[in-house]
């Protein structure tokens, strides 16, 4: 009999779990000669999100849950679920059903019969997003597939469906900055890509504030390219270049015309410019450096204050 872990990160979700407990079980109790596994992971929730899940558990013995210290992030949640899952086939859901059970068979079947490694979903459309957030979203894609050798699917969810072999390999890269787009990306394997029109969150609000999302952005990029640091190399040398070619100007001017260069705020925009460039680049390599000094403290991904799994 195949075993499937759902995995659902949950943070401030005491609205939403049940119903989304409810509409989960609708489907997965249609799936024949199959065993489930829910995981909760209860990310550090100020509301009673764990109550809600100890709840659920009382009428089925299948709940199983991992509570966390404190707020340790999405990503931290799904490494801890991956980490702690047992099933054959494994999956990543949010818990405002904004990735939609009713695709769980088509999936289940992608990889069973049609000799698929995993299934990924993605959203063709971001229908009920503010527009801003949607047109950020796509700068990003354009920005980090230029940058990156690997390729992100744009729109692309953590709603994924994998074997058990393709968990093993993600919990084999033990980084600490996780973006788990592109460590799905990174490990390859054969995907299939199902799309689904963006669905409105049950209840609850969204955890992303637009400054979130920033840093979960600049977070990808440094973690999967390190274009912007040949990039500020290059602006420096043209600046180099653009220098010297004013200095040739500026002698032969002298020298040719007697005309002794004038004017000081010419000079201090070109203070003011090259210093916010350097400043600019320093950022640059400041970012990689940062990454760099946690990844070697090695701290845990995420601590566990309370679980049921033995
Ligand atoms: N989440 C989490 N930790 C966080 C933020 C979010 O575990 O720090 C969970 C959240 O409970 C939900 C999923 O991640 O199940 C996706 O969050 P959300 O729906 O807020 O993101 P959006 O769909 O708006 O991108
Ligand atoms: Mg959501």
């Amino acid at each position: 009999m195949d075993k499937i872990s759902i995995i659902v990160p949950c943070y401030n979700e005491e609205k939403s779990l049940p119903l989304f407990y409810e509409e989960l079980t609708k489907h997965t109790n249609s799936f024949e000669n199959t065993e489930f596994e829910f995981l909760f992971v209860n990310d550090g929730s100020r509301d009673n999100t764990l109550t809600v899940i100890k709840d659920l558990l009382k009428n089925d013995s299948r709940v199983k849950y991992i509570s966390f210290s404190r707020n340790f992030g999405k990503e931290a949640a799904i490494y801890a679920g991956l980490e702690k899952s047992t099933g054959d086939f494994v999956t990543l859901m949010d818990a405002d059903l904004q990735d939609p059970p009713s695709l769980l068979k088509e999936m289940y079947k992608s990889v069973t019969e049609e000799n698929y490694d995993a299934v990924g979903t993605r959203r063709t459309t971001r229908k009920g997003e503010p527009i801003i957030r949607s047109f950020f979203a796509k700068m990003f894609y354009k920005i980090i597939n230029k940058m990156a050798k690997l390729e992100m699917v744009d729109g692309a969810r953590d709603y994924i469906f994998m074997k058990r072999m393709v968990v093993d390999s993600i919990l084999s890269l033990k980084e600490y900055n996780r973006y788990s787009k592109g460590l799905f990306s990174f490990v390859g394997f054969n995907v299939k890509w199902i799309e689904y029109e963006n669905v409105k969150r049950v209840a609850g609000e969204t955890k992303w504030s637009f400054w979130k999302l920033m840093s979960y952005a600049l977070e990808g990029i440094t973690a999967f390219s390190t274009t912007p640091l040949i990039l500020s190399s290059l602006i420096g040398l043209l600046f180099c270049l653009v220098s010297f070619i004013f200095i040739v100007i500026i002698i032969i001017k002298t020298l040719v015309l007697g005309d002794p260069t004038s004017g000081w705020p010419s000079l201090v925009c070109i203070i003011f410019m090259v210093s916010g460039i350097q400043l600019f680049s320093l950022g640059i390599i400041g970012q990689y450096l940062s990454k760099t000094y946690l990844e070697v403290k090695k701290r845990p991904i995420y601590i566990v204050k309370d679980t049921n799994i033995v």
